[in-house]
């Protein structure tokens, strides 16, 4: 069975095509530019990898230019678009409605419309390839990955803020969590690795990548995660500020006399690794910057021990949160290039974590957990993950 996976941002269309039977990827890429001057293709198979220049004004372009080089005469991994079974979309936000993967039909794409009030940035996308897959591979079926689904089971008493009630009634302003195909994935990694059943273990995975977030998993169940009503809460990120008290932001906002975008934008894009080092939100340029001598090294060493306290912080909390901990699991690009990172924390947690806590790197899928989903859904077995 063929599944197609695609990933939509707002200027970029990742895909990864799986041969489910075989468990193997047989071709992924990336369109990215869309809607910009200088629009290309990269895409690569086990017959070697291209880049081209291409013009792709929209998302439906970017899908047909994905499907054409799918099926290409001479890098092409399938013979015609026909083979592909099921798609899979990777889609931001589910809200509260969307507990599990599911197969997208007009009642779906109304509510991931809905949804984009709280996701601007990411549902409008993911919906324009939706659409636009629902027209170049018609009759193929569809199916939503969200990232909120899997943190859905938290108690209100971890994902409620302490705001006037009539805030989460009116506006849905609560805890969401994001990243959560990537905290399933290796949740379920690291009970096979443990060998022990997902049920019987107490997990904190760690997804640290340019976006970076932890949960804590009991039982297989997320029960509280680090970021919140957006993806701007908890660690510190690449270029994100992660936990402050909102006070900062009216105060900024009165000494500066900026917008509100502004300060979203100082939130979002010149906070976190880049804002502290001034150096790049790029771990390894923070690596780099951190052994050199001089003023610029000091703030590089500085965010480094900010970002691996705040880990340790929401460890130790998460500890708390489940009564035990089994494993912390590292994953994405910093949790899974960086074993320094993994050999802190285990070092200073010591003394808190029981002997046999295990500190593992477990490398993500997010692609393939969302081609598995696909499959379930569209043979029909269960909706339940
Ligand atoms: P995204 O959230 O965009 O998927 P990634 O998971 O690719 O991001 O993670 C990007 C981060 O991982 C960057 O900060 C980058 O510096 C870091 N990273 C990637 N590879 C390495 C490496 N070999 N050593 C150290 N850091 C790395």
């Amino acid at each position: 069975m063929i599944i197609l996976v695609i990933n939509c941002g707002s200027s970029s269309a990742k895909y990864q095509l799986f041969d489910i039977e075989n468990k193997r990827s047989l071709a992924r890429g990336v369109v990215e530019r869309i809607g910009q001057p200088g629009s290309r293709l990269e895409h690569q198979s086990d017959g070697g990898a291209f880049k081209s220049s291409i013009k792709c004004p929209d998302h439906y372009y970017a899908i047909e230019i994905i499907v054409d080089a799918l099926t290409d005469k001479n890098h092409g991994v399938i013979s015609s678009k026909d083979a592909i079974a099921g798609i899979g979309h990777r889609v931001v936000h589910g809200g509260e409605e969307f507990k599990h993967s599911t197969l997208i039909d007009g009642r779906v794409i109304r509510s991931i419309e809905k949804f984009s009030a709280l996701a601007p940035l990411h549902n409008p996308p993911s919906l324009a390839g939706i659409k636009a897959c629902a027209k170049i591979l018609a009759h193929v079926p569809q199916v939503a990955v969200f990232d909120t689904s899997f943190h859905q089971t938290m108690p209100a008493t971890a994902f409620m803020y302490g705001l006037p009630y009539s805030y989460y009634k009116k506006y849905g302003i609560r805890k969401y969590g994001f990243h959560g195909t990537s905290h399933r994935f290796v949740s379920e990694e690291a009970a096979r690795i443990l060998k022990r059943p997902l049920a019987s273990l107490k997990l904190v995975t760690c997804h640290l990548g340019n976006g970076c977030s932890m949960a804590a998993v009991d039982g297989g169940k997320s029960v509280d995660t680090s970021m919140g009503f957006t993806p701007l809460d908890g660690l510190i990120m690449g270029t994100r500020s992660g936990d402050l008290d909102p006070a900062v932001v009216l105060y900024i906002l009165k000494k500066e006399g900026i917008s509100p975008q502004k300060v979203n934008d100082l939130l979002n894009k010149e906070s976190g690794l880049l804002g502290i080092s001034g150096v790049s939100n790029d771990m390894r340029d923070i690596l780099k910057g951190a052994r050199l001598k001089g003023q610029g090294s000091i703030r590089c060493k500085l965010v480094l021990e900010m970002f691996a306290y705040r880990i340790k912080k929401y460890i130790g909390a998460y500890q708390a949160v489940m009564g035990g901990l089994d494993a912390v699991i590292f994953t994405a690009g910093i949790g899974e290039h960086n074993p320094w990172l993994l050999k802190k924390m285990a070092k200073e947690l010591k003394n808190v974590v029981s002997k046999k806590t295990k500190f593992l790197v477990v490398p993500t899928n997010e692609e393939l957990l969302i081609a598995k989903d696909t499959v379930e859904i569209i043979k029909g077995k269960s909706k339940n993950f």
